[in-house]
C-alpha cells in the first residue's frame, strides 16, 4: 500500500507529538513551522547568557506527562531531568503577608491555622474533592474521543452532575471550605491557567490545586524548553521532517477535502492536513470564510498577558522559584481582565526566577526573572494603548516587588524584553493574543469543543490548546496523541 502523506502545521508541543505518532505508524509526515525553531508557545529567549522559558514555566500534572511520553516509546525519565518544587508557590498577599504552599503538612498546618482556626482540616476535605475532580475529570471528560453527540449525551455521564460539579462556580464552592477570602483565593486562581476567572469556572477545575500539592509542580533542567527539544529530537529520530521559516499561507480546499497547504505561492499535497496552528486562526485566516468563522467568533477566548523578561546585574535571592502577589481585590481583577479586557488597578501578578532552580539560567552573580501579568486579550475595537498598558503593568510589577523589600530592581536590570497580546498574536499567530486559545468554560469543553476533524474537509485535522482537550502542555501531548489516533482510525491504518 502507498505510504498516506501527511503536512503538519506548526511545530507546537501538540504538532510534534502528534508527527511522532503518525510517523511511527509509517505515514511520511513533513511539519511546516512559521518561526525558526520547534516549540510554539513553550519557547526559549536566550541573550547575554541569561536563559527565558518565554511562555509555560510549570511542568504540572506529572502522571500526564509520564504516561504520553510512554506512549511515544520513550521514558519521560529519559528525556528530562525533573525536580521538584517545593513550596510550589510563595503567594504575598497585600500587606506584605505569605502563605507558602507545600507538601511539608506540618509546615502547612502551621500557616493556615495561623490564617483560619480549623482551615488545615477544611483544606484535606478539598483536596479530596479537588481528587475526585482530578480523576474523574481525566478519566471520563479528558480521556474519551467524543465522535459523536451520544458519545457524550449518555446516561452513565449523569453522575458527573454531581460528581465534579459542572454547574457549581468554582469560588463559590470555595465557601463550604474556608472563610478568608486569601484562602480562597490561594486554592482558585489557577483557575486563570484556563482562562477563566474563579467567579465563573466550574469547580471542576479543583482539580489544579489538588494535582499541584499531590503530584507536584516540577522543572526540568535546562528549562521548559527542554520539553520542545525532547519532542523534537525523538520526532526527527521516527523520520519526521521539519521545515522551519516556512508560513502556511493557506488551505488549498475543494468540495469535501484539502488538496494540500500554499506555501510561498506554491501547493504543497498530501493525503492528510493537520493544523496544530491556533484553531480559530485556521478557520478565520486559511480557509474559505463559511458559516463557522461565524460561529467561532462568538465564543470566549481565553485572557492574555504581558510578559516582562529582565536580565538582571546581581542576584535576588529573596525571590523564590514561583512568586505569586494575590490582590485583596481579587473579583475586580478578574472582572476587569475578562469583561473589561483590560489591566487591574491592584493585579494578580508572578515572578518566575529560574536560576533558584537551575543556576546555569543566568550568568554567575546575576539574575534571570520573568514577570507575568494576566491581562485582558485584544478587544479589536483599537481602543486598548498597549505601550501606556505595559508601562502601568511593568510599574505595578515594581509595586508590589517592595512589599518583599526590593526597591532597586530597576536599577538593575541590563535589559528588558517584553510580550504584549500583540507579541502573542504575531509570534504565534493567536486570534486576539488569548495565551490559552479558546476559554474552558462550560460550553466549550468536552464535545463542545470543536472537534478534531473538520466538519467539511474530511482529510483536515486539527490538535492543540484551542481544539480538544485544552490547553497546557501535558494537554497538548494528550491532544496529539488523540488527534493521530483519530486519523490513523479513519484511514484504517
Ligand atoms: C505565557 C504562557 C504561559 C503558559 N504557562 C503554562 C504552564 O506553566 N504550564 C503549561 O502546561 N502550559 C502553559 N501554557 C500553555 C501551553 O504553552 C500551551 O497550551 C501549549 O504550548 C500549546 O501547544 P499547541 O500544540 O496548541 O501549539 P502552539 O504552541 O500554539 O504551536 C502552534 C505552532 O503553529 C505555528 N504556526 C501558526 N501559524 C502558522 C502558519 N500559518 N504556518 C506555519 N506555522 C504556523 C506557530 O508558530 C506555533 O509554533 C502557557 C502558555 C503561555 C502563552
Amino acid at each position: 500500500m502507498k505510504t498516506k502523506s501527511v503536512i503538519v502545521i506548526g511545530a507546537g508541543v501538540g504538532g510534534m507529538t502528534a508527527a511522532i505518532h503518525l510517523a511511527k505508524q509509517g505515514m511520511h509526515v513533513t511539519v511546516l513551522e512559521k518561526n525558526s525553531h520547534p516549540g510554539g508557545r513553550c519557547d526559549r529567549i536566550t541573550r547575554d547568557g541569561h536563559h527565558f522559558d518565554t511562555g509555560p514555566t510549570l511542568l504540572v500534572m506529572p502522571l500526564l506527562y509520564e504516561a504520553e511520553f510512554a506512549a511515544l516509546g520513550v521514558p519521560l525519565s529519559e528525556m528530562l531531568e525533573l525536580q521538584r518544587v517545593d513550596p510550589t508557590y510563595h503567594l504575598v498577599f497585600d500587606d506584605g503577608s505569605q502563605l507558602a504552599l507545600t507538601s511539608d503538612l506540618k509546615d502547612l498546618y502551621e500557616q493556615l491555622e495561623a490564617m483560619e482556626a480549623g482551615s488545615f482540616h477544611a483544606w484535606m476535605r478539598y483536596m479530596q474533592e479537588g481528587s475526585q475532580h482530578y480523576h474523574l475529570g481525566l478519566q471520563k471528560l479528558v480521556y474519551p474521543d467524543f465522535r459523536r453527540a451520544i458519545d457524550f449525551f449518555k446516561p452513565g455521564l449523569l453522575p458527573l452532575l454531581y460528581q465534579v460539579k459542572p454547574l457549581t462556580r468554582h469560588y463559590a464552592n470555595m465557601a463550604k471550605y474556608f472563610k478568608n477570602p486569601r484562602l480562597k483565593a490561594a486554592f482558585t486562581f489557577q483557575d486563570v491557567y484556563m482562562g477563566l476567572s474563579p467567579f465563573e469556572a466550574p469547580a471542576t477545575f479543583s482539580m489544579m490545586p489538588y494535582t499541584e500539592l499531590a503530584h507536584g509542580v516540577w522543572y526540568p533542567k535546562g528549562g521548559m524548553y527542554r520539553l520542545a527539544e525532547s519532542l523534537y529530537a525523538v520526532a526527527r529520530e521516527a523520520g519526521v521532517d521539519f521545515v522551519f521559516e516556512s508560513t502556511v499561507e493557506q488551505v488549498a480546499v475543494d468540495k469535501i477535502k484539502a488538496r494540500g497547504v500554499l506555501v510561498d505561492g506554491q501547493l504543497l499535497q498530501a493525503d492528510v492536513i493537520l493544523a496544530n496552528a491556533d484553531l480559530p486562526y485556521v478557520y478565520q485566516n486559511l480557509l474559505p470564510p463559511d458559516g463557522e468563522v461565524q460561529s467561532l467568533s462568538r465564543k470566549r477566548f481565553s485572557c492574555s498577558v504581558i510578559s516582562f523578561f529582565w536580565g538582571v546585574d546581581q542576584p535576588y535571592p529573596m525571590l523564590q522559584p514561583h512568586t505569586l502577589f494575590l490582590s485583596d481585590d481579587y473579583q475586580a481583577n478578574f472582572d476587569t481582565i475578562i469583561k473589561e479586557l483590560s489591566l487591574p488597578a491592584n493585579p494578580c501578578l508572578y515572578i518566575h526566577a529560574p536560576a533558584r532552580l537551575d543556576p546555569s539560567m543566568a550568568p554567575p552573580e546575576q539574575d534571570t526573572l520573568i514577570a507575568i501579568v494576566p491581562v485582558g486579550h485584544l478587544s479589536g475595537n483599537g481602543e486598548q494603548d498597549w505601550g501606556a498598558i505595559r508601562d502601568e503593568a511593568r510599574q505595578q510589577v515594581f509595586h508590589r516587588l517592595r512589599t518583599l523589600g526590593i526597591f532597586d530592581l530597576q536599577a538593575h536590570i541590563k535589559f528588558e524584553i517584553t510580550f504584549t497580546p500583540l507579541s502573542w498574536r504575531k509570534r504565534y499567530n493567536l486570534v486576539k493574543g488569548s495565551t490559552h486559545g479558546l476559554c474552558h468554560n462550560l460550553t466549550q469543553l468536552g464535545y463542545f469543543r470543536p472537534d478534531f476533524r473538520h466538519r467539511r474537509y474530511r482529510n483536515l485535522y486539527f490538535v492543540g490548546a484551542s481544539t480538544r482537550p485544552g490547553t497546557g502542555l501535558p494537554t497538548a501531548m494528550i491532544s496529539g496523541r488523540q488527534s493521530a489516533r483519530r486519523i490513523l482510525a479513519d484511514l484504517k491504518i
